[in-house]
């Protein structure tokens, strides 16, 4: 068996004819950055998601850095947000001069928790930032409520989490800005970087594709300070491709996930997955909680399975962003940064590797 975290070789060649092709035809347009394809997928995005604005950028990260921009949060400014997600989140705001406010996360779901929000708003707190982690949503009818009340700018980051619905509204449709990327293994993944910022807002939308090109609307007339930030248009043709079959390999994931739960529930020293009664979960990662987890992990590796920890360290542990938040603040976080470990997930892994992966992982309980 040769069983991948990710295996972007096998999903390659189900659809290998349709992508060799329009690599070649924007060889052969040699218009490489923006431009027609780029446009098109866009477009695409707009139409699935339900939101009038996609702007596609060079990768996820800068999306981040591109939402916070538009909404002009700087420094001193404070932005709610999680302490256990991918390191991107946190970076973005604290490169703009920002303070990220972490707000615990809930033992069940692992995104943050919406009743410990508002006691961390003060007179500075301009926006709240949620991920929904492993593609799984965040409770955002809760949170857009406190923003409501409270006048905050919501930005979400929806990089593990393309095409999931919370409570039958696709998420990127909630928040101010939605932040997505296009990373290779993520969900819906390109053969390189890439990302987007969408928003609902006509003014927004302008400002955010100002940003990610110079500043500028007019070439070498630079309104305001900008970067340089857009998705290729190689990236963009494989993306369009790969949109048309994005709700197909969500529910792989799915179905992947009911079978690993299915077979891992009855071990009790494992927590499988929640999911939400109101809305799905898209499996970007199957994140299990495991006792004796970094000997479980070297048992699997023995048998040739791969795993992955996502997260070891909170981000308010991390050294480059110390200060913030001390150690022991955010005991959730602290407590399940050292359980979790994520099992092989993508659309193409067969029955008998699941079935392989739970029984190795029996074993070593036994
Ligand atoms: C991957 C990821 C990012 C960053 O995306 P890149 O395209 O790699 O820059 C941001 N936030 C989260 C939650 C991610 O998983």
């Amino acid at each position: 068996m040769n069983i991948q975290m990710v295996d972007l070789k096998r999903q390659y060649l189900e659809i290998k004819n349709e992508i060799n092709m329009v690599i070649s035809e924007v060889l052969e347009s040699t218009q490489f950055i923006l431009g027609k394809k780029v446009a098109e997928f866009e477009e695409s995005v707009c139409k699935y998601l339900g939101v009038k604005h996609s702007i596609g950028v060079a990768n996820g990260t800068d999306a981040l850095r591109i939402a916070l921009m538009a909404l002009n949060i700087g420094k001193d400014d404070e932005v709610i947000t999680t302490p256990f997600t991918f390191v991107a989140t946190t970076e973005m705001i604290v490169s703009l001069g920002a303070r990220p406010v972490y707000v615990d996360i809930e033992p069940e779901s692992y995104n943050i928790n919406p009743s410990l929000i508002k006691e961390k708003i003060t007179s500075r707190t301009k926006a709240i930032l949620p991920v929904h982690l492993y593609g799984n949503p965040a409770k955002m009818d809760e949170i857009i409520t406190i923003a409501r009340d409270y006048n905050l700018y919501v930005i979400e980051d929806a990089a593990q989490a393309f095409g999931v619905a919370y409570k039958d509204k696709k998420v990127c449709t909630f928040g101010d800005i939605a932040c997505i990327s296009f990373f290779p293994s993520k969900n819906l993944g390109c053969y390189g970087d890439g990302g987007m910022v969408v928003t609902n807002s006509d003014e927004l939308a302008e400002k955010i594709r100002m940003i990610a090109n110079h500043g500028s609307k007019v070439r070498y007339i630079h309104e305001i300070l900008g970067m340089n930030s857009r998705l290729d248009a190689i990236q963009a043709a494989i993306l369009n491709v790969k949109i048309k079959y994005i709700d197909d390999w969500n529910n792989k994931r799915f179905e992947n996930a009911k079978l690993y739960t299915e077979l891992l529930k009855a071990i009790p020293e494992v927590k499988t997955p929640h999911v939400n009664s109101d809305s799905k979960h898209i499996f970007h990662q199957y994140t299990i909680r495991v006792k004796n987890r970094d000997e479980l992990q070297k048992h699997l590796q023995n048998k040739g399975i791969p795993t992955a920890i996502h997260y070891p360290i909170p981000l308010h542990l991390q050294p480059a962003f110390r200060g913030y938040s001390d150690e022991g603040t955010l005991p959730v976080s602290e407590q399940v940064a050292k359980e979790v470990l994520s099992l092989p997930m993508h659309p193409n892994l067969k029955t008998e590797e699941i079935e392989f992966i739970a029984q190795s992982i029996k074993e070593f309980y036994e």
